[in-house]
């Protein structure tokens, strides 16, 4: 059992992602969270993370024929991953009282360190049927249920920490704006005091993941209003409310000493977004040992020893042998083309030249510009010797722009299958994510600028020496060092140009087929240079022991 009251920071966030089988989250910023408190452990960093307990998941995707999505819950059973906590913490909704149960994980670091994780649920005997279902399912229903949500792991959570005996928590760590009810709680606690918000600013902070408005959580004032009642009553009441809405991205800028965006480009746009703030960047990572492919695991471990606790490490990838990079890689890639040739009867090979796209089929991500041209795409295939591209990805059940995205997708694979080997892996999850990441050659994203926070599957990418080809937004801009981590698409945001889509497009083609393609099956020493490189320069940083060491001496423990 860990001992709670040694645990100094708190981490909160609507999502957590921390293997496959727990299915507690939907995607970045849930496997962000995982990483970030895998790597805290392994480092010592006694930080202890909340969330809930999502007994239906997100959702099971399934892909009909038509390239439909079909959604199904997930069953999964938490006694066979968590331990049920006898501990509890109760809060009010609409005025009801509801009782909520713990459930831990325990996350051990590499040298031993146990942090707790502590999943919040709802469906417990005595809470009224809707107040049951309340942790049932990660993003679903409507607004309300999202509020209550958002009540029982802000305000909830901070109870359950109390129950909990974690006596000393210096900091709490809001993930995006799920959680910043949160602060809310802290007020009232330190109301008695003159200027009770400048305790709760030197407790919490606070880091924003999206550059889009609609992806800010906020709520009407009457519905806040119902479903909080007297929490929002007394000296807190003029500091909850902005323009007339209880706005979760406001509550994170008000409460919290340090504000973050995930990478340079996004605390700039933050900083736009929100006038009058002080926000900060501190760019996100992934954690290198967990995203690392066994065959390169094997690799490092045999000329980079100690490299999954100290990915500076990775640096040294560039002495080694250009023989073994490429053999490791191709096992890699084996294990992947084994899997869709099973399951997909997609009928790959491991000598062809493999493009990855795997995303959340939101329409800004422009998953099918790949497709925009279906004779150019064609023309190139023919050119050489061969393309196979492999795809994944769900749509939020209600998104659907993002179902057609999909659809659209499907029939385009059909139009190209003739002479491109093509498949969309279907239930895209950490578990398929790694095999994708590790077994294609490179790694395509194709975002609308500036609207990728960061992106962190590119960074997956890295870690196995899979280069990344990729417009230049988020972690990108970071990353991208022309013919030597990878390639862009496209300008520079700086840039300002006409028909942005347009040239995105035509530069993706010309590459492909005057840059890539030829680098890949003609010039594999140039090859594997750069997959060192990626591995070197970027595998090196964008990684959570380098993003969390930023948090403890910047936001934490300053
Ligand atoms: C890493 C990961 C993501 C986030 O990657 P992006 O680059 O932001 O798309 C999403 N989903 C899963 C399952 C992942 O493993």
């Amino acid at each position: 059992m860990p001992e709670f009251k040694d645990l100094s920071v708190a981490y909160f966030s609507m999502e957590i992602g921390i293997m496959p089988d727990i299915p507690t989250y939907s995607g970045g910023l849930g496997v962000l969270a995982g990483d970030t408190l895998r790597s805290c452990a392994d480092m010592n960093i006694p930080v202890m993370g909340i969330t809930l307990l999502y007994k239906k998941g997100y959702f099971k995707q399934d892909i009909d024929s038509h390239g439909n999505q079909v959604e199904s819950e997930v069953e999964w059973d938490p006694y066979a991953f968590l331990q049920a906590m006898p501990q509890e913490a109760e809060v009010s909704i609409e005025g009801r009282r509801v009782r909520i149960k713990a459930w831990l994980y325990n996350l051990v670091g590499s040298a031993g360190q146990i942090n707790p994780i502590i999943f919040l649920d709802t469906d417990v005997p005595g809470n009224e049927d809707y107040d049951k279902k309340i942790t049932h399912h990660l993003y679903g229903h409507d607004d309300k249920y999202r509020l209550a949500q958002e009540i029982v792991l802000g305000i909830g959570g901070v109870r359950m920490l109390e129950s909990m005996g974690c006596t000393g928590i210096k900091k709490y760590h809001m993930n995006e704006g799920h959680s910043a009810l949160l602060a809310l709680e802290l007020y009232n606690r330190l109301s008695g005091q003159k200027y009770p918000i400048d305790g709760v600013r030197k407790m919490c902070v606070f880091t924003t993941h999206t550059p889009v408005p609609a992806g800010h959580d906020q709520f009407p004032k009457e519905l806040a209003e119902q479903m909080l009642g007297n929490m929002l009553e007394g000296k807190v009441r003029k500091e909850a409310f902005y323009n007339d809405k209880l706005n979760m991205t406001y509550l994170g800028l008000r409460f919290s000493e340090f504000v973050n965006g995930v990478a340079k480009k996004h605390g700039e746009v933050s900083r736009t977004m929100f006038p009058g703030y002080h926000i900060e960047s501190i760019t996100n990572g992934v954690h290198s040992f967990y995203w690392t492919a066994e065959p390169m695991r094997k690799l490092f471990n045999q000329y980079l020893p100690g490299w999954e606790n100290d990915p500076f490490n990775l640096r040294y990838i560039l002495g080694v042998p250009k023989e073994e990079i490429w053999s490791a890689h191709q096992k890699s890639k084996e294990a992947l083309i084994r899997l869709v040739n099973r399951q997909y009867k997609a009928g790959m090979s491991r000598e062809i030249f493999t493009i990855g796209f795997a995303r959340r089929a939101a329409t800004y991500k422009r998953g099918d510009m790949l497709f925009s041209d279906v004779d150019r795409l064609l023309k190139i295939a023919e050119k050489c010797k061969g393309i196979q591209i492999i795809y994944a990805g769900k749509a939020h059940p209600k998104d659907a722009q993002g179902k057609e995205l999909i659809k659209r997708i499907i029939a385009k694979m059909k139009e190209v299958g003739h002479k491109i080997k093509v498949c969309y892996l279907k239930n895209y999850d950490m578990g398929i994510a790694k095999l994708l990441v590790s077994g294609v050659d490179i790694w395509l994203n194709t975002p609308q600028r500036p609207q990728e926070a960061s992106g962190t599957s590119g960074m997956k990418a890295a870690h196995n020496g899979v280069l990344h080809f990729s417009v230049l937004d988020g972690w990108w801009l970071e990353g991208h060092i022309e013919n030597v981590t990878g390639w862009s698409i496209g300008v520079h945001p700086e840039v300002s140009k006409e028909n942005i889509h347009e040239e995105d497009v035509k530069d993706m083609y010309n590459k492909l087929e005057y840059i890539i393609i030829p680098r890949f099956y003609d010039e594999r020493d140039k090859w594997v240079e750069m997959m060192k490189h990626a591995i070197a320069i970027n595998g090196s940083f964008f990684n959570t022991h380098r993003m969390v060491q930023q948090y403890v001496s910047n936001a934490y423990f300053e």
